[in-house]
């Protein structure tokens, strides 16, 4: 697979949350295929390469929330790849799946023992690998894989695209609503002006960290009335986060 359009695609994607990515390493280009066109078909955002020493470029443009990892790869296999991935900080935890050819089956001891979070022996049944997949990602990221997220009254559905407070339809711009399912998905957590930056607005935005407060001020008058309490908490000198207390009184 040609790297930057590889890279360009990654680039290319919605920063939404919504759909998990994964990220596909098989060379056997049938398989690479049929995978990639079921995990579309549940919902997934793929990328798919073919070879192993293309892996670590794309990683270091963009992370997926979980790899599928074929073992023998041409440039550099895959328990290579998972062995570097579990050496870096901020790959140690990425969810990855390994496959592996039913003579390597020995072999599968070392996969787990370089770190692999599970593996699967080829010739699989695609059902048990979407299985697999799924129950990895709900481990590793149980937020990613929730369309609605609900704090009090305040409910906010990724399908939909809309979020209500009790009754009453909230009406976000697509950054507020961006802005609002990033703070929700972690309740408690403080993001710093440039986290939110990072997440709401993308990595390459160039964006004044003032910017934030702003629509930070834009989303608490949409969303908050006379009297009703305010959900979002302003941490001095640290940034914004939705107060995890907001609903429970
Ligand atoms: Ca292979």
């Amino acid at each position: 697979m040609n790297i930057a359009a590889a890279m360009s695609d990654i680039a290319d994607q919605p920063r939404t949350g919504a759909a998990p990515r994964i990220l596909v390493v098989e060379d056997e280009a049938s398989l690479s295929l049929l995978l990639s066109y079921n995990l579309e078909a549940e919902g997934y955002l793929v990328q798919r390469v073919d070879r192993g020493d293309e892996v670590e470029v794309l990683l270091a443009e963009s992370l997926p929330d979980l790899i599928i990892l074929d073992w023998m790869l041409p440039g550099v296999s895959g328990l290579e790849i998972c062995r570097r991935l579990r050496a870096r900080e901020s790959t140690r935890d990425l969810p990855i799946i390994m496959l592996t050819a039913r003579g390597e089956e020995a072999e599968r001891v070392r996969g787990l023992s370089v770190g692999a979070d599970d593996y699967v022996v080829k010739p699989f049944s695609l059902p048990e690998l979407m299985a697999r997949v799924r129950s990895l990602l709900r481990r590793s990221r149980p937020e990613r894989l929730a369309n609605r997220l609900k704090c009090g009254d305040i409910v906010l559905d990724r399908e939909t695209r809309r979020v209500k407070r009790g009754e009453r339809e909230l009406h976000l711009g697509p950054t507020e609503f961006r802005l609002l399912e990033t703070l929700m998905e972690k309740p408690g957590r403080v993001f710093s002006r440039a986290q939110l930056l990072d997440s709401v607005w993308g990595l390459s935005a160039e964006i004044d960290e003032r910017t934030v407060d702003v629509h930070v001020g834009r989303l608490r008058k949409a969303m908050v009335r006379a009297r009703e309490r305010d959900p979002i908490r302003t941490v001095r000198g640290a940034g914004y986060s939705f107060d995890e207390t907001f609903g429970r009184d």
